[in-house]
């Protein structure tokens, strides 16, 4: 059995014994990995708190027959801004939970993915605001299911492929996206879209994660609980596993 090097973000954990743990991470090379932090419960540990949730790590692995053992981590990021904030604490668990329902282990999209993940984690942790906490949120939302397989229709009719006119724009989570005005009368719990907000969605789906865009600006708070709305019902509606904190953050928005 051989030993491997990975950074990966930690994503939950579980306990093996009264001194061991069970670590599930997303790790750029190979997906999904699961690696046992012995010693992680006690106070002593050499590995420390280097397993808690949402850090990322360069990791040193020992390959064995069904589990991993975690041998060295070398805190990558700490995302430490988001530890004492409660919003960019829950907006940052329900991303994870996200990669957590789609990402898979030997995942073909792994450097992707753990990219996204990461950049993500790191400008919810730095944003100043709410508004820009959320347009991280939901430039996620738009290019995991991206990534996924899952592209958001936005130009066209999901239903029936044909052109939209811009004053009847309607969303369909369950359809994949917008539908025309025809569509929408055989679709259910559909809602009319600004073409503004199809625009301003479109947009950040397009360009790259880091790029700024005239939209940066003319989010409002408003707008950006909608799209996190619409983009949330999407996820959910295609995610493998149910996205337990995207429940609790409708209730809470
Ligand atoms: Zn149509």
């Amino acid at each position: 059995m051989q030993n491997f090097t990975t950074n990966a973000i930690n994503l939950k954990s579980y306990n093996l014994s009264e001194t061991d743990k069970i670590v599930v991470m997303y790790s750029k090379d190979k997906g999904i990995i699961k690696g046992v932090a012995k010693g992680a419960k006690k106070t002593t540990s050499k590995l420390g708190g280097r397993m808690d949730m949402l850090i990322a790590n360069r990791l040193l692995l020992h390959q064995g027959k069904s589990l991993n053992t975690i041998c060295q981590a070398q805190a990558l990021n700490t995302f430490k801004n988001t530890r004492s904030d409660m919003d960019k604490l829950f907006y940052s668990i329900y991303c994870s939970e996200i990669v957590n329902s789609f990402g898979v282990e030997n995942d073909p999209n792994s450097e992707e993915i753990y990219e996204l993940f990461y950049k993500t984690l790191d400008s919810i942790s730095k944003a100043e605001n709410k508004v820009s906490l959320m347009l991280s949120v939901i430039k996620f939302q738009l290019k995991m299911m991206h990534i996924a397989g899952y592209s958001l229709e936005l130009e066209t009719c999901a239903c029936c492929g044909g052109s939209l006119d811009k004053e009847n724009i309607y969303f369909s989570a369950q359809n994949g996206g917008t539908v025309c005005k025809e569509c929408r009368n055989h679709s259910l719990r559909t809602v009319k879209l600004h073409y503004k907000i199809r625009d301003f969605l479109n947009t950040l789906l397009q360009l790259d994660f880091d790029a700024k865009s005239r939209y940066d600006e003319l989010a409002t708070q408003k707008i950006c609980d909608l799209c996190f709305g619409l983009l949330s019902q999407y996820v959910q509606q295609f995610s493998p596993k149910k996205i337990k904190s995207g429940q609790i953050l409708e209730i809470t928005r």
